[in-house]
């Protein structure tokens, strides 16, 4: 039983899935109808709920330092329900309160009959590697959005009537003004904050020098393997995995 309060995780005995319901408990997935006991079993309990002793919240970033990539994509899962739960309760059309359905994970209005179901937002993430200088090296950017120094491989939410490869090769033109080939699809993560889908893909520079937007992007450069900048994502993000992945070895074999 994963037990949130908003954004945080209850930790009980040092584990990030409790035996047993909490008291105050204020939803809780138990009381669904059976369908719904395939996931993870969640509850959620009140602001106003004090850790008793033994107990602490964490944030669910923390959940894959401590306990690794598997219990993070479960707890994350979990949250996802919980806090659509939480911020969606009636219908968007009729205005009538929602009940869990009976036949899959979705919601359905009991007067209309929609259906509703948990949002997910694809977003594709890119490593886009260049033959530069007599070196192999990577594209990094400061997005504006993260701390300050720190640089990342691109990445953009999938727009409607859009295939990923067409985000892949959107989202860097609009970054960065370059144009890149060969793209070829990576890995994926669940990523929920607050529900994204992750899906990593790796590309080869095709033309065009670098141009940051300088709205979503204030800096870009090309990284060799030995010289990455010193603030790069930590290791619970996929964009990590594409940069070791670079640096471990070119991300295309020469023909
Ligand atoms: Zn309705």
């Amino acid at each position: 039983m994963f037990v949130f309060q908003g954004n945080n995780l209850l930790i009980r005995g040092g584990l990030p899935e409790c035996d047993g319901l909490p008291e105050e408990v204020v939803r809780c997935s138990l009381d669904f109808p059976s369908v719904w006991q395939d996931l993870p079993s969640w509850c959620e309990v009140g602001e106003d709920y004090a850790p008793r002793e033994g107990e602490e919240f964490i944030g669910l970033r923390q959940v894959w330092h401590r306990w690794g990539e598997e219990t993070f994509v479960r707890a994350g899962g979990a949250w996802q329900f919980a806090s659509w739960w939480r911020n969606v309760r009636i219908c968007s059309f009729c205005g009538e309160g929602l009940l869990p359905s009976e036949t899959d994970h979705g919601r359905r209005c009991p007067k209309c009959g929609r259906v509703f179901y948990t949002p997910i937002s694809p977003a594709v993430i890119v490593a886009i590697e260049r033959e530069f200088e007599g070196e192999r090296k990577l594209l990094l950017a400061h997005n504006t959005a993260m701390p300050r120094g720190r640089f990342s491989v691109l990445a953009g939410f999938v727009e409607p009537g859009e295939t990923l490869e067409e985000a892949v090769a959107r989202e860097v033109r609009e970054e960065v003004s370059i144009e890149v080939q060969d793209i070829r699809y990576f890995k994926s993560q669940p990523w929920p904050f607050p529900h994204s889908l992750m899906l990593g893909f790796t590309a080869l520079w095709k033309a065009g020098e670098l141009k940051p937007d300088g709205i979503e992007i204030g800096e870009a450069g090309w990284y060799a393997p030995n010289a990455l900048p010193a603030d790069i994502p930590d290791r619970a993000s996929i964009s990590r995995r594409l940069i070791d992945r670079f640096a471990a070895a070119p991300l295309r074999q020469k023909d």
